[in-house]
């Protein structure tokens, strides 16, 4: 039997790199880290740095591994080699997710912070574009109608139905982008594995008790408060994206008095801005391991929601002291924020994780389940 010679691919190991993973080729596989992650199966994290250090980019890619992690950051701690597992493994997260996404648009975005920073500008340009150069839309509209002037119309500069289907449209393209890119997902993880119906149906509530609740993260780590604080976060942007999606022709009311969406606003508000400024704080403090190592991509996506939240709050002061121009103006800059947050960050950026790690973890438990029930016949 002639010899296999394993030859590294140069390529994805420096593309490797370049997600985050700097530091893996410092390792020598002593499995501190292995003895450190609560949440592998005692060869993980180790047989990942040492598949990254090779290059084996398609084991790697067939592998939901890296997605079982939630940077507690315990593994890179206690590295002896400072080789940062913990890191190396988000930065797999993020060459998979770039792979995965069909447009290749994620690709050029994790890779170029110009392509990144470029879109995200495009999309705002285009929101600006909508409410300023129509004449029957938007700022185009109020000349035709100065008692628009006077008080706040909302109604009159951006028509709750116009808006509802836009949001509606904007919805459905981004669960289809998600969701094809998801079953590329799917495919790369089960190629050459053969799971029985019954065991994907099996494992179907436990991939859906992970992606309500990302319970693992719970276990992870010594502190159970950046769970906890994620957990709060999707709450508050999953009650913000019910309330514009569906709820849009009770939220966006043109009285000022209380209605019972207001309270979800507020609670939405709250949470998103407490929330997003704590985790900003720490990684501008580098207050935590998971935080030591930020990427643009980990910038944006809180600062955006974070600026979000924030135009939100202004835009609500000032509808309510009725100062027109203001509250169309902030209006526009509050949705200048908001969609590209939704149409960049949600399908090719970091969102995404949201559903790509209980889809992994949900594949994994469905492998391990049906090969532990073949082991049993055999
Ligand atoms: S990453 Fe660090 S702890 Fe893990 S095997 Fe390599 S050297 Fe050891
Ligand atoms: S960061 Fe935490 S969850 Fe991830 S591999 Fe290291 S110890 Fe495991």
């Amino acid at each position: 039997m002639g010899n296999t010679v394993l030859q590294p691919d140069t390529e994805f190991i420096k593309d490797l790199m370049a997600a985050g993973a700097e530091d893996v080729k410092k390792c020598y596989q002593c499995a501190t880290c292995s003895v450190a992650c609560e949440l592998g199966d005692g060869a993980f994290p180790r047989r990942q740095m040492v598949a990254a250090q090779w290059g084996q980019k398609e084991k790697l890619l067939a592998d939901p591994a890296p997605w079982l992690c939630f940077y507690c950051g315990e593994c890179s701690k206690r590295c002896p080699r400072q080789a940062n597992p913990g890191e190396t493994m988000m930065a797999l997260r993020r060459y998979a997710t770039a792979q995965y996404d069909w447009t290749g648009l994620a690709r050029r975005m994790y890779g170029s912070a110009v392509w990144e920073i470029g879109v995200l500008l495009l999309v705002a340009a285009m929101v600006i574009a909508l409410f300023t150069v129509p004449q029957n839309f938007g700022f185009g509209l109020l000349r035709q109608h100065p008692e628009a002037l006077q008080t706040v119309r909302l109604d009159l500069f951006a028509p709750k139905h116009v808006v509802h289907r836009a949001d509606w449209i904007m919805a459905i393209g981004l669960a289809l982008l998600l969701l094809s890119n998801a079953l590329r997902m799917f495919r790369a993880l089960t190629r050459g594995k053969h799971v029985p119906l019954g065991v994907w149906l099996a494992c179907l509530p436990g991939m859906v008790a992970d992606g309500l609740t990302q319970r693992r993260w719970a276990k992870c780590g010594e502190s159970r408060m950046h769970w906890l604080r994620h957990l709060v976060l999707v709450t508050g942007y999953g009650t913000i994206f019910t309330l514009v999606v569906i709820f849009l022709p009770w939220f966006q009311v043109e009285d000022t008095g209380f209605h019972w969406t207001s309270l979800l606003g507020y609670y939405s508000t709250v949470v998103l801005l407490g929330s997003t400024g704590w985790i900003l704080l720490d990684r501008m403090g580098k207050r935590s391991e998971m935080h030591r190592f930020s990427e643009l991509s980990d910038w944006l996506f809180p600062v955006l929601l974070f600026l979000t939240a924030l135009s939100g709050i202004a835009l609500h002061i000032v509808r309510l002291a009725n100062e027109p121009m203001a509250t169309y103006t902030i209006y526009t800059v509050h949705l200048a924020i908001a969609a590209p947050m939704l149409i960049v960050e949600v399908p090719f950026g970091k969102w995404a994780h949201l559903l790509y790690r209980p889809l992994a973890l949900y594949i994994a438990a469905a492998v391990n389940r049906s090969e532990a029930m073949d082991g049993y016949k055999e």
